[in-house]
Order: structure tokens, then sequence, then C-alpha cells
């Protein structure tokens, strides 16, 4: 099969957050599995596509807006991805440092319709065309009912949820942005007055998949306005886990660690990790060792991890150590800084992205907290369990998909249902507890590296979907 996904991100071209890691793996994946996957992304102007090697493969112009944009299709040399990858530059729109920022609206447009136009000149089709996200959630909508990209419209899409949150919707006074369409299909972008990309996306695609069972069950719920639409459209929706890229995410070979384990070592090659970032980070090395890893907004509960953590530093009388690696809302990120004041020696921060500190933060914590109020999926425990750390987390989306509490039958982590101050000091005493239970403690570490989180499951699952097509 021929696939193609379509994304704003793609490791290590371009990440921000999960889509990044899911787009940089699932092709590779497929292509190990036979298949031929490509990924078509904006040329963004990060490190990855100054330091490698291009080919122009393509150029022309679309018109958006009353403009032309002139537009070039440039393709990495060495397949140094383990697929075909290709980033559509278009000047002044898509060559910046930052992936998203305020025109994006614009922004992406013009890229899907670029891929678009780049893609109907082709003398063959794809079988699937893959979407991820709103920044190319039109695709579905265009190839169907734009004249322009008719060569394209018997053309299968997916189109893959990993936040329903952000819908891209935009001003009907922006319509002219979009190639001529069909005008009865002009309800298929709508929803609620505005054009919302991914509300046409749930609609026009031929499935719609969610990164985890449990996310897809509530937007059926709760989807900012959109959850009676993913109700109307369930006979189209599927749950599909995201795996983890294994290659990369490998205590044994992972080449932001200075020490190597795997579970027969874990014991002795988790101990020099968290010696070297107690050392680093002022903390103490006796106390278990608790990290935050993530985007410090709302969604992953971040606003309440400065109380949180000062309770339960209170409450345990200085007996486990925090450890925050993040970024996002500028109050939280002053919370935390002004916390390390009250708290030294057993709590401190990282304000910013870090993508190697977070590899050795992995393999130095006891337990990764995740006290989400929405999770899609959520790799961060995935790749703890690899690394031999307990998931605390809270019972949502795919983490309750993929983390099983210690007190049920077959468990290993720490799960608690409410996004609370109360129930994140609550899971502080309990994975105390647990540390001091030596065995037991030992026996789950050794026991989560081995689970089965890889892509190589997950892919076969997308595989069954494009083939139901
Ligand atoms: P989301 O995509 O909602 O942000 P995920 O759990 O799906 O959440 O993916 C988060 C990814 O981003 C993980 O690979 C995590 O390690 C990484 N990450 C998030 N924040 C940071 C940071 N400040 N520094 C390094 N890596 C980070």
């Amino acid at each position: 099969m021929e696939i193609i996904h379509l994304s704003a991100e793609c490791y290590p071209v371009a990440k921000v957050g999960g889509l990044g890691d899911v787009v940089g793996a699932l092709p590779k994946y497929q292509c190990q599995a036979g298949h031929y996957a490509k990924v078509v992304m904006p040329a963004h102007s990060t490190k990855f596509m100054y330091e490698n090697d291009w080919q122009n493969d393509y150029e022309s112009d679309i018109y958006m807006g009353g403009k032309h944009w002139h537009y070039i299709v440039l393709k990495e040399k060495t397949q140094k991805l383990g697929f075909d990858l290709y980033c559509i530059l278009i000047d002044g729109l898509t060559n910046r440092t930052k992936v998203y920022d305020h025109d994006d609206t614009e922004r992406y447009l013009a890229f899907q319709i670029a891929a678009l136009d780049w893609m109907s000149q082709w003398q063959h089709a794809p079988d699937v065309l893959h979407c991820h996200d709103h920044h190319t959630a039109l695709v579905p909508f265009m190839i169907q009912h734009c004249r322009q990209f008719r060569n394209l419209s018997r053309v299968k899409t997916v189109f893959t949820i990993h936040n329903g949150q952000y819908q891209g919707w935009f001003s009907w006074n922006n319509v002219h942005n979009l190639p001529a369409f069909m005008d009865w299909s002009a309800g298929l972008l709508d929803w609620g007055d505005m054009i919302n990309p991914m509300s046409s996306a749930v609609r026009c695609a031929d499935a719609v998949t969610t990164v985890s069972w449990s996310y897809m069950y509530e937007l059926m719920e709760s989807a900012v306005g959109l959850e009676s639409l993913f109700r109307h459209e369930a006979h189209k929706c599927y749950g599909v886990l995201n795996g983890i890229d294994t290659q990369v995410w490998n205590p044994a070979t992972d080449k932001y660690l200075a020490h190597h384990y795997s579970t027969a070592d874990v014991e002795a090659g988790k101990a020099k990790h968290k010696q070297e970032v107690c050392e680093i980070f002022g903390l103490n090395p006796t106390n278990p060792l608790i990290v935050f890893i993530g985007r410090l907004v709302g969604e992953k509960g971040a606003d309440l991890l400065p109380h949180a953590i000062g309770r339960a530093l209170y409450e345990t009388q200085g007996r486990v150590n925090y450890l925050v690696l993040g970024s996002g809302a500028d109050s939280v990120e002053n919370e935390l800084s002004t916390l390390k004041m009250f708290s030294q020696g057993v709590y401190n921060c990282f304000i910013g992205y870090n993508e190697g500190l977070s590899h050795r933060l992995y393999a130095a914590a006891d337990y990764i907290l995740m006290p989400s109020r929405v999770e899609p999926c959520g790799l961060n425990q995935m790749y703890a369990l690899r690394y031999g750390t307990i998931p605390m987390v809270r019972s949502t989306g795919g983490l309750k998909d993929t983390v099983i509490d210690y007190g049920d039958s077959g468990g290993y982590g720490i799960r608690f249902n409410q996004a609370s101050i109360e129930d994140i000091v609550m899971s502080t005493h309990r994975a105390l507890n647990l540390y001091h239970q030596v065995d037991t403690f030992q026996a789950i570490r050794k026991h989560i590296m081995e689970i089965d989180n890889s892509w190589e499951s997950s892919q076969n699952r997308y595989m069954d979907i494009y083939k139901s097509l």
C-alpha cells in the first residue's frame, strides 16, 4: 500500500509534542512491514532542515486569498528517517522556526493546497491520504469538493485526531482563501457558523481515528461542541493506541544516555542516572524521585502542580523529590520557579524544552506524574514504562488504556480519579509507600520494562483500517 501522511510535525524534523513522535515513527514501521509510507509536511526552518541534504522535487504556484504563492517540494535525499520525507517550502509562510504561529489558518491552508496541487499532478494516486490533526483536516473535503483536485477524489482518507481541543476554527470571512468548491458542499465546512476543519474531516474522511479507545468515547461526551457529530459518525470512528518508537526509546541504546541498562541491570542502571540528576538539581538521592515532563498547560493539569507539590512535600516531610521539566503558561512557569525558594533539596524545575534532558529524566526517575485533565493517548507514560519508571496517572483517555493500578490484578502503576491537588497528594503518599516495599517495587520495575507498547503491534491496526476502505 502507498500511504501519504500529512502533518505539521514529524520528529526529528519538527516536534512540539506527541504528534511529532507519532508521525516520525509510524511511517517507518509501515515501511518496515513492506508498505510504502511517506511524510509530507511544511518546511519549517529547523535544525534538521539545515543539517541535511535536500533535492528540489517539484515547484509550482498556488493561488490563495487573491495572491499567488510559489512553493517548492524538497525531498530529503538519504531516507534518513526510514521513509521518504517531503517538506513543502512556501516562502513567507512555512520557513519559520515556530511550528505554530499567530497566522496558522493561512499557513496551513497554503500547505494543504500546495500538497494537493503537487499530488494531483502525479501519474498515479496513492492508496491512502492519512491526515493528522486540524492542520491537515481540510484535505478530505478539498479532494472531494474542489474541482482543482478531482484527480484525487477517489483516494481514501483517514483522519487521526491527536488532540480534539484544537479544531482550527476560522471565520467565514476567510472563505476566499479556500480553493473554489461546489456551492452545495459548504455545509460540510460549517459548524456553529464558523469554518471548522476538524468537523469537516470527521464528516468527509472515510475513517476517523483517535489515539486511544477511551479518548474516542470521551469525545462522544465532550469535544468542544463536536460531541453530537462524533456520536453521529460513530460507525466510522476507531481508537488506535499510539505505539512508541523502540528504536529511539530504548534504555539499552538511547543516544542521550551516558549509562545504558536493560531489565537485567535496571536497579544499577537507574541508580546511576538518579544519582547524576539529583546532583545536577540538588535533590536528595535517597528519596523517591517523581518527575513531570510536558507542556505546562491546563490540559496536562500543570496548573495544579505548584500547590500539589508544595503540599505533598509538606505532608511527606520532604521524603520525596519532585522535578519538573516543561514550558507553557507564564503563571505556571513563575509559580514553579518560585516554589524552588521554599523547597530546596527536594524540589527543582527546568523551564524550557530539552529533548536530551527528558530522556535522562525518564531513566533517572522512580515515578512520572501525569495529572492530565485530557490525555488523548499520552506517550510519556509509555516511555516511562520502557525505562522502568512507574506512572502515576489520572484515569482519563489513553492513560486509562495503558496503566493498571498496582492494587488491581496484574497492575503496575498508580491511578487516581480527579485532576485535583488532593488526588496528587494522595498518590504521592502511595508512591512513597510503594517505594519502601522494596521487593514489590523492584519487581514492578522489571515487569513494566517488558510491556509491549511498540508500533509493531499498533501499526497493524492502521493497516486493517486502510484495507477495510
Ligand atoms: P502532547 O502531545 O499532548 O504534548 P504526549 O504525551 O503525546 O503529549 O507527548 C509529549 C512528548 O513531548 C513526549 O515525547 C515528551 O517527552 C515531550 N516533551 C514535552 N515537553 C517537553 C519538554 N519540556 N522537554 C522535552 N520533551 C518534552
